[in-house]
């Protein structure tokens, strides 16, 4: 049980002006847990920034330039010894760092780059789903981890917060290893919840100053929310988020089972709210599914009903432009989604009867030509329940 008051602060910053975020990162940690408190000199320390892809800082996909810079500059001051480390879904940490413009603090500050890419076994005792993960072995070369995720929304989640972000550790094709054998939102937010216990981030430093609405977490819409949160509770963090996007945070998975795994609080009286009123970030308009999540199990009549009730991604033909990378990320084999002729000649298509829903290729699409249709049955059944539908 998680039994002590969490502190999640709240800082404006209206931009990404370097100096205006650096202050506001900053005060963010003073007031969370204070600098002095969390680095020791000489420590090793690596920095996890949510890096989906190398996408450029205007569209909002991974976590600013600004931030991580920041983040990095406050920590060299402290004494920690850096390195940094994500795994994309296209390329590798470098590549993709350098088109998402965090590459100049790296080679300016002499960030070292972590071995996002030998893969190593750990047992993980304490697992609830998940008792074995595959980690990237920079993962495990340092003391401690400092989580950098972006505000975002997420087809399969809901949204990318602080646990989502740590997905990141598990290398490059791994990934859709996971998706295959946890193909229930449900389950895989528990695998999450795992591993975020297993690499237990210090600190959380989110770049909320431009989130992402709508079809997250690559082909959404920039949404400026003008906040810098940080904690050391990821559930207490994720789930300020919420309130201020009108999210209930029991609808989101990895909240509900990482307050359940005991990894921190979403109750509001056990969060106290430092810096700035959060009523200053109130959004409700923000555009996410707030829909519950529908189950998806493999076998028997809940696989059937799935076809009915589970959102299925749907390509926009007119913005598709046949690059055929949603049919390389996808994990199943043989492949949900695949060219109908020649290859890169016209939009792919989808194989719903294979498609086990992980949203991967809707993730990663470049042109945010996958969306998510919800099936007409359960348009119907939202409306006579008066649900907001999107
Ligand atoms: S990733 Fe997007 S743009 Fe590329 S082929 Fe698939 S749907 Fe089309
Ligand atoms: S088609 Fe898309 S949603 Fe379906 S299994 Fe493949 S990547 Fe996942």
């Amino acid at each position: 049980m998680h039994d002590k008051i969490s502190t999640v602060a709240v800082v404006k910053c209206g931009s990404y002006d370097y100096n205006m975020v650096k202050n506001s990162v900053a005060r963010g940690i003073e007031l969370a847990v204070g600098i002095d408190n969390l680095i020791i000199k000489g420590q090793k320390v690596l920095l996890k920034p949510n890096l989906l892809v190398g996408d450029p800082p205007e569209k909002c996909v991974n976590t600013h330039p600004s931030v991580f810079r920041a983040a990095a500059e406050i920590l060299i001051s402290a004494g920690a010894v850096l390195s940094y480390g994500d795994s994309p879904a296209v390329g590798g940490t470098e590549s993709a760092s350098r088109k998402a413009g965090l590459f100049q603090a790296v080679q300016d500050l002499k960030i070292a780059e972590a071995d996002f890419k030998t893969p190593v076994e750990v047992y993980f005792e304490k697992g609830v789903q998940n008792k074995k993960f595959t980690i990237a072995k920079g993962v495990l070369d340092t003391d401690i981890i400092i989580s950098l995720p972006k505000l975002k929304t997420h087809a399969f989640e809901k949204f990318t917060g602080c646990v989502k972000n740590q997905f990141g550790c598990v290398p490059g094709v791994r990934k859709g290893e996971y998706h295959i054998k946890l193909p229930d939102a449900e389950d895989f937010a528990r695998m999450l919840v795992d591993l975020n216990l297993l690499v237990n981030p210090a600190l959380y430093i989110m770049d909320g100053i431009w989130a992402m609405e709508g079809n997250g977490p690559r082909g959404g819409i920039p949404r400026k929310m003008n906040v810098i949160l940080v904690s050391r509770d990821p559930i207490a963090l994720d789930a300020t988020v919420c309130r201020m996007i009108g999210l209930d945070p029991g609808l989101v998975p990895t909240i509900r089972y990482g307050s359940e795994a005991g990894m921190g609080t979403f109750l509001e009286e056990e969060i106290k709210l430092a810096g700035d009123k959060i009523e200053d970030f109130i959004c409700p308009e923000f555009d996410i599914d707030r829909s519950p999540l529908k189950p998806f199990r493999k076998s028997g009549f809940i696989n059937f009903a799935r076809n009915r009730l589970v959102p299925r991604p749907s390509i926009i033909e007119k913005k598709c432009v046949s690059c055929g990378l949603c049919i390389s990320i996808c994990p199943t084999a043989p492949k949900s989604v695949n060219w109908r002729g020649k290859e890169n000649e016209n939009p792919p298509v989808h194989d719903y009867k294979k498609c086990i829903r992980c949203y991967c290729c809707q993730e990663i699409c470049p042109e945010g030509a996958i969306e998510l249709k919800k099936p007409l049955i359960r348009k119907i059944l939202s409306i006579s329940k008066g649900l907001r539908m999107v």
